[in-house]
């Protein structure tokens, strides 16, 4: 984090970042703490949600408030909203990114039932932040970052579910942006590839070969590793801070996963 520390490139900016305890969210928050952001976040995770709040307003310079809520709970994503601008005034940037990945399987063995829950978390949990911010993000010219995923863009064996409601978000996305462009609001996204987190590791414990899922995780990635949760984090930075002409973009995240079709010399 030294490279990031002391430049404040977010100084007193307001930042909601969901899902915040862990991952990728961590990372997100990290960094925005460190470029003198005021940062909300949120997750279902009381207890990890109370340490992180706590182990990083020591580090400043910026500064972290935990709210605990289900984002899938439309009255819960509301509350966290209209907590930060009663805290702090003002919103400047929502960073959308609470999240789950089912276990991998094929669409025989998922119901209607967990794709209807997945939905409520992935893609209604974004939707409801989104429809509450933006009243204010309009005020302050703000901006919205949504984590969407690479499966978004290239699909994944055994992710049907996932794979839809992360399209969602980057067609959501760009919707958003055509429509809030008028009142000078950004809404842009981001893809990571596998990136090492929490998820990622019980998703290759729940696989019939850990070792193997983890050296097939990084040979994924053309840069031949597991992305950081502070390379994801820089890049919410860059969005935020100096991104200031793009609107409607997606910046994969991916070690160049998408890259090289086929063909090994
Ligand atoms: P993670 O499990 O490490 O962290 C996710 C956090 O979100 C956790 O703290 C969890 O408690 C919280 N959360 C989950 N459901 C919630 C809810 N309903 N309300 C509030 N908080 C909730 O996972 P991660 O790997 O950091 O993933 C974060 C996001 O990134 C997800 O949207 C995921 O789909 C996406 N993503 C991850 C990867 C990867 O390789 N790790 C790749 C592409 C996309």
């Amino acid at each position: 984090m030294a490279e990031t520390a002391g430049s404040l490139r977010y100084r007193d900016q307001v930042v909601i970042v969901t899902g915040g305890a862990s991952g990728i969210g961590l990372g997100v928050l990290q960094v925005f703490v460190h470029n003198g952001s005021k940062v909300v976040f949120c997750d279902i995770d009381e207890k990890a949600g109370r340490d992180v709040e706590t182990n990083l307003n020591v580090k400043g310079p910026g500064e972290c408030k935990f709210i605990s809520c289900d984002i899938s709970k439309e009255d819960q994503a509301r509350n966290v909203i209209e907590t930060t601008v009663q805290t702090y005034g003002k919103l400047d940037c929502l960073v959308n990114n609470a999240g789950f990945h089912p276990p991998h399987r094929p669409i025989d063995d998922f119901s209607t039932d967990d794709f209807r829950a997945l939905n409520e978390i992935n893609v209604l949990g974004y939707f409801t932040t989104c429809k509450y911010a933006l009243p204010h993000l309009r005020k302050t010219q703000g901006n919205i970052i949504n984590n969407c995923s690479l499966v978004a863009y290239i699909g994944q064996s055994g992710a049907v579910t996932y794979a839809a409601t992360k399209g969602a978000i980057v067609s959501m996305t760009k919707a958003l942006a055509i429509d809030e462009a008028k009142y000078r609001v950004r809404v842009n996204s981001f893809a990571p590839g596998n990136i090492w987190t929490p998820l990622w590791e019980r998703c290759a414990r729940e696989s019939s070969n850990y070792d193997k899922t983890i050296k097939t995780g990084k040979d994924a990635q053309l840069l031949g590793r597991f992305g950081t949760i502070e390379e994801c984090g820089l890049v919410c930075l860059f969005l935020a801070a100096d991104a200031t002409f793009c609107t409607g973009i997606n910046i994969n995240v991916s070690g160049g996963a998408e890259l090289d079709y086929g063909f090994k010399n």
